[in-house]
């Protein structure tokens, strides 16, 4: 895979606002904890806008308490998180609870409202890397910039199979908090970015570490497109038996 053409961003089509709430996400198996706006996570992530965000309805039109209108640039924005999903401006929502102490319901669908802290913890599946979570979250305030340069040290180079591994873990990322965007953006700097072809360790990650059918295609693929003819009977000992039986 060699550098055939410039770096370029994988932009994303509509602008997020971030929100006034934080979620902190509990990647890989310390007590590693990463911040991120929620409303921007949820507007890129599928998994994440069913896990905190399913019922939410689309910004526009007016808040039901002011009649204003509902504008993320101008005004907080908070909605229904208990059942209706109804948009309603934060200051809004605040003095309607003030002014009715012992009327905690929603004030469009009466069901009791959900308060969600400002800033609240959420565990993410089990297995993320956190360094491929961080790169993500980058890619997500960078507007669709992937920042691997950024990530570029000792331990990590172009010219590594480990930096293969580290792209491929990116992508683990991408499946899981199934977003689309930032599948492709991972999927252009693997074939643009990385100078190095694709070696035991990558194998290894996807055959032994993880069990995702679709990374395992396409190792397979990119590997299909590199090996040579007798590569079988000289090279092969160090592989993982699952793949040099594919
Ligand atoms: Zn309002
Ligand atoms: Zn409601």
């Amino acid at each position: 895979m060699a550098v055939t053409k410039p770096k370029k961003a994988v932009r994303k089509s509509t602008r997020v606002n971030y929100g006034s709430h934080i979620v902190r996400l509990k990647v890989g198996t310390g007590d590693r904890l990463l911040n991120i706006h929620e409303d921007l996570l949820c507007a890129n992530s599928r998994f994440f806008r069913q896990l905190l965000q399913k019922h939410r309805k689309e910004i526009v039109g007016e808040c039901s308490i002011c009649h204003e209108d509902l504008d993320s640039e101008v005004n907080n924005i908070t909605f229904c998180r208990a059942k209706c999903g109804q948009n309603i401006h934060v200051t809004c929502i605040d003095r309607w609870q003030a002014s009715r102490p012992n009327d905690t319901t929603c004030p469009m669908c009466r069901v009791p409202w959900k308060k969600q802290e400002n800033v609240y913890p959420v565990s993410t599946t089990a297995g993320l890397d956190p360094r491929a979570v961080q790169l993500y979250i980058r890619w997500l305030y960078s507007e669709g910039c992937l920042k691997i340069n950024d990530d570029l040290e000792d331990d990590l180079c172009f010219y590594d199979d480990l930096f293969n591994v580290y792209l491929l873990k990116a992508l683990m990322v991408a499946y899981k908090l199934e977003d689309d965007g930032f599948k492709k953006a991972v999927l252009t700097a693997i074939f643009d970015e990385s100078t190095e072809d694709l070696g035991e360790a990558s194998v290894k990650y996807v055959f032994n570490d993880i069990n995702n059918y679709m990374l395992q295609d396409l190792v397979l693929c990119l590997f299909m497109t590199q090996i040579t003819t007798g590569w079988f009977t000289d090279e092969s000992s160090g592989f993982p038996d699952a793949f040099v039986k594919e």
